[in-house]
């Protein structure tokens, strides 16, 4: 496994709409490495544009700091809202480090995606794994956290990020 260089904003790859995997063993490494990067970093999601390869992938790892390791790997991965209000966290990420961001988003989703091993999954999220999986989707449409705020907060926020 390898450590892969994490893109920073405004890198433009991390503003492009990533393309369907159609073999999931095309991407088993570039998963792995992922992992390996987003534990290091340390953080708990990572999707492949932030590595540079514009393929629809995450991985992220929710499970709480005394928990054992719950990593997950989300292949092509599509978001159901389910009827729940929305809740807001400040989101940090590893592509605009320093920074953390309000996102209204909705606090119950449901995640469709295909594991390392082209397994489908439906999966019920709560709370800050719902949000951690909006965030992470968000990348693959070429989102970032700052395009999802009014323009007085991303115009201070950006004034931070550039003064650090
Ligand atoms: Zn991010």
């Amino acid at each position: 496994m390898t450590l892969r260089p994490i893109l920073r904003w405004p890198d433009p790859r991390l503003a492009q709409v990533c393309a369907p995997v159609d073999d999931v063993k095309s991407v088993r490494t570039l998963a792995q490495d992922m992992l390996e990067t987003m534990y290091a970093a340390p953080g708990r999601g990572l999707a492949a544009p932030q590595v540079g390869e514009l393929v629809r992938l995450f991985v992220m790892d929710t499970s709480g700091a005394d928990a054992p390791p719950a990593p997950m790997i989300c292949i092509n991965p599509s978001i159901t809202n389910v009827d729940s209000p929305l809740v807001e966290m400040d989101e940090g990420c590893l592509s605009i480090p320093g920074i953390r961001v309000s996102v209204p988003r909705p606090s119950r989703v449901a995640l469709h995606f295909a594991d390392g091993f082209g397994t489908q999954h439906d999966m019920q999220l709560d709370g800050f794994a719902a949000l951690c999986a909006q965030h992470e989707l968000d990348h693959l449409n070429g989102i970032v956290t700052l395009d999802r705020i009014n323009q007085n907060d991303r115009s201070r926020l950006i004034a931070e990020y550039e003064a650090q």
